[in-house]
């Protein structure tokens, strides 16, 4: 058969007459069927099991196995139980012969000779029958195929169900063990998140946090750019660099955090993966050692290095400008004396009253004081001319005057005074900051000859110019 073209309906013709096949051939050869024909009852039964049959005529009368038994042998073949049989029987055959044909699966019964109308049209019949049966076998055929694929479906959904569920298992465990407060998030509201998040924002239960965005917890200062991190992150795919940020806890306290974020596919939607990672304890020590490398352990101003570092930047900076920038160097008076006197104890309690005074006497958010060196301190003022330095020097000295400290010794609190020298110049690319702390020394030096509790300013660029300011200040 070709491909498309309805297959032929087959009829088998069973008479031990070769002409009576000839003849009930002929008859049916304008039906388009095919004729399968045999003289044979044992070819017969063959036939009819290897054939899809739409009828079977069989004649009554044969010598060796007459048509009843071979109707009942065909229809003992599996199969073929419901084959249409309709016997073809002499003009004088009895009714109980006729009973018998239909006790052995006769359909229908006909006489010889045939009529070639009658045989044509139930022939015609039987073809239709098993055509329709045939479009309803395939079409039942069909039916349970597409069944079978829509089980094999089920069944392999089914499997990749539990997988992912498995896989998804898999995946809580390993974020609920991991020490990182992990949260995973779509549409700015979190899905999922560990225990670990719940204890770094201060949640005691989990619906505390429920329907809540992550940056919702970021701290007024930091929001907009954490969102904006988070959005690059959901549109431009994984990125793990990471971002620091604060948030706010339920109890209000603020917890400083890294962040690493990237983004993932959570049932079909585009999500982000938020771990983070407390950092408050690391930055408060970072800040700790930032203060400790730039501070001094003593008095608690900055220290010799921070200076000399401002210093430079702060003179870059005046000479880019053309502005002016000051130095003050100011020495306790005869501080050997009152180490020797109190000890080192009392002596180092002085400084830091000492430091405290000179604190108090500059204003300006640029100015720096630190401890230069033992009893020595420095000042660097920016933006600021001879005639300002030196008012900042004397009113340092006059506030170190003002305070007193009890000795121990049931003798009266004793203060100390300060020397002071002062230099201050329009800073330019080829001058140097050293030259400024260099006069400012030479007017310290200048102050300490002139009977110390004085200031001087020393002149940049001349060893030995130095000038005195407040004349009456002098021996004080
Ligand atoms: P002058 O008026 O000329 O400056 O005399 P002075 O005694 O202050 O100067 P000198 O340089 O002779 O002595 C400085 C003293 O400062 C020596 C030391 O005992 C004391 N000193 C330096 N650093 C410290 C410190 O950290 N703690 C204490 N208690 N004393 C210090
Ligand atoms: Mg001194
Ligand atoms: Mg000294």
């Amino acid at each position: 058969m070709v491909m498309g073209e309805p297959e032929k309906q087959k009829i088998l013709l069973v008479d031990d007459q070769k002409m009576n096949l000839l003849l009930h051939a002929g008859m049916l050869k304008d039906l388009d069927v095919e004729i399968l024909e045999t003289t044979h009852a044992a070819e017969a039964i063959e036939l009819a099991a290897s054939h899809d049959l739409a009828l079977v005529l069989l004649d009554v009368q044969m010598p060796k196995m007459d048509g009843f038994e071979v109707a009942r042998q065909i229809q003992a073949v599996e199969g073929r139980r419901e084959i249409p049989i309709i016997f073809i029987t002499g003009a004088s055959a009895n009714p109980a012969e006729v009973f018998e044909g239909y006790a052995a699966g006769a359909v229908d019964y006909l006489v010889k000779p045939v009529e070639p109308v009658i045989l044509r049209s139930k022939a015609k019949f039987f073809c239709e029958l098993k055509r329709r049966e045939m479009v309803i076998r395939r079409q039942a055929e069909e039916i349970q195929r597409k069944n079978r694929a829509l089980e094999r479906e089920i069944a392999e959904r089914h499997q990749v169900e539990e997988e992912r569920q498995e896989s998804e298992v898999r995946y809580r465990t390993f974020v609920e063990l991991c020490p990182d407060a992990i949260a995973v998030q779509t549409g700015g509201r979190m899905v999922y998140f560990n225990t670990s998040l719940m204890r770094l924002l201060g949640a005691s239960e989990r619906d505390e946090l429920a329907g809540r965005g992550i940056e919702s917890f970021a701290s007024p200062g930091c929001k907009a750019s954490f969102m904006e991190h988070l959005h690059r992150v959901e549109r431009q795919g994984g990125t793990w660099d990471a971002v620091e940020a604060s948030l706010v806890r339920l109890d209000g306290g603020v917890v400083d955090v890294e962040a690493r974020c990237g983004c993932m596919l959570i049932e079909g939607e585009m999500g982000v993966q938020v771990a983070l990672q407390d950092v408050t304890e690391r930055k408060r020590l970072e800040k700790e050692l930032r203060r400790m490398t730039i501070h001094d352990g003593l008095t608690g101003v900055a220290n010799r290095r921070h200076f000399d570092e401002v210093l430079e930047r702060e003179w870059r900076r005046a000479a880019r400008n053309g502005e002016w920038l000051a130095v003050i160097m100011a020495d306790i008076d005869h501080f050997k004396q009152y180490n020797d006197q109190y000890g080192h104890l009392v002596g180092d309690d002085c400084l830091c009253m000492v430091a405290k005074a000179l604190e108090r006497s500059i204003h300006r958010s640029g100015d720096l004081l630190a401890r230069y060196g033992g009893e020595e301190f420095a000042v660097v003022l920016t933006g600021t001319d001879t005639t300002g330095a030196v008012a900042v020097a004397e009113r340092m000295r006059r506030e170190t005057m003002v305070d007193r400290l009890d000795t121990g010794t049931g003798a009266p609190p004793r203060g100390v005074s300060i020397s002071v020298g002062v230099a201050a110049i329009k800073a330019s690319p080829d001058g140097n900051p050293g030259d400024l702390v260099a006069a400012a020394d030479r007017g310290l030096y200048a102050a300490k000859a002139a009977g110390r509790n004085c200031v001087f300013i020393g002149t940049v660029g001349e060893t030995t110019t130095v000038k005195a300011v407040l004349q009456e200040a002098r021996g004080a």
